[in-house]
């Protein structure tokens, strides 16, 4: 395996942001593009390594092929089919199922046994179906889940709450979607309760609502402004990569497999976990109330009947 060496399959505008977010910050020590698209990735490779003398730290940027899995550290998933304008996340279930079942097969022969990060919607599903068909154990298949939701909703605490999101620890849990929550009694600005914030400032508890309405409600708003979302999720995985490659053991809401924790079962989906160079270590477990742990009941439920009526058939 070399170390830092990347494949990226899918250099679309997902990709490519978590690439030039890469390129930017170095770290990285080979970056592969695969697509099915070869035009483009010969492209992508020209474009970006044409900033490389800009950038803090040489960089190996190529088009390849799936036989570069072989020796890649990590491998991330961005390719398929993006949402379309009032299109649900897991309305395109179906479509990216068979073309994540492809792929995966195609990473695997290769000989592949490292990391990987998926990030096609509906994330949940997608990471299962990736981990499903790889053959590869739980802990080294992660979704994206909910790293993008809880950016944003640490976005919108900061400036709310007027302190840096730095400090800001807050967590988006569940489906990477409409049925996301917050489980504000284990949210912190610092060191101090969240709700203890808003109690001490007499602001409404209503407002931690509407921030997470905020959260929800931004994919659509961005599709429908500008019809993708992809600066936030690009500067996300390259997060998600950096806690793998540099063996960090940070604490990030991914979409990971559930075995009877959270009293649930084989399903993935948005938890906070500990990320390391092995992909999830453990869980951190939280102590949800009533309403918290239904609204995982609920996300975990729409998941796997999404499943149920259209995904295991693929995946046989
Ligand atoms: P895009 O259309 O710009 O890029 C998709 C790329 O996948 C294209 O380059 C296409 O050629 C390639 N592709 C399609 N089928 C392929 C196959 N069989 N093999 C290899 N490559 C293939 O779309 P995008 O905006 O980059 O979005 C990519 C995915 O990321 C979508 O599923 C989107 O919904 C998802 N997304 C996830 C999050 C998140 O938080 N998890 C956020 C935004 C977007």
């Amino acid at each position: 395996m070399k170390k830092g060496k990347i494949v990226l399959v899918g250099a679309g505008f997902v990709g490519m942001s978590m690439a030039y977010s890469m390129l930017n910050r170095g770290g990285i020590n080979e970056l592969v593009l695969v697509d099915i698209d070869q035009n483009k990735i010969k492209g992508e490779e020209m474009d970006l390594s044409h900033g490389l003398p800009y950038a803090p730290q040489k960089m190996i940027i190529k088009a390849g092929d799936y036989s570069e899995c072989k020796d890649a550290q990590i491998v991330v998933i961005t390719a398929g089919v993006a949402q379309k304008p009032g299109q649900t996340r897991l309305e395109l279930a179906e479509v990216n199922a068979k073309i994540m079942k492809q792929i995966t097969k195609d990473i695997m022969a290769s000989g592949f046994n490292g990391v990987i990060i998926v990030a096609s919607n509906p994330v949940d599903i997608m990471a299962y179906v990736v981990w499903k068909v790889s053959g590869l154990p739980k802990n080294k298949v992660i979704g994206s889940g909910t790293v993008l939701d809880t950016a944003r909703l640490r976005y919108l605490m900061a400036d709310y709450f007027k302190i840096s999101s730095k400090n800001i620890h807050a967590y988006i849990m569940g489906e990477h979607g409409d049925s996301s929550f917050v489980p504000w009694k284990h949210a912190y600005i610092g060191c101090k309760k969240v709700t203890d914030v808003m109690k001490d400032n007499h602001h409404p508890m209503e407002d931690l609502q509407k921030i997470h309405q905020g959260v929800v409600n931004a994919a659509y708003e961005i599709i429908e402004k500008k019809k993708a979302t992809y600066y936030g999720i690009g500067m996300a995985l390259n997060r998600l990569v950096r806690a793998v490659l540099d063996d960090e053991n940070s604490i990030l809401t991914v979409s990971t497999y559930l075995e009877n924790q959270y009293n649930q079962n084989d399903v993935y989906i948005g938890v906070p976990a500990v990320i390391n160079k092995n992909g999830v270590r453990d869980l951190v477990e939280l102590d949800l109330d009533e309403i918290e742990q239904e609204k995982l009941n609920k996300s975990c439920e729409l998941i796997k009947k999404m499943r149920k009526d259209s995904i295991d058939k693929i995946i046989d």
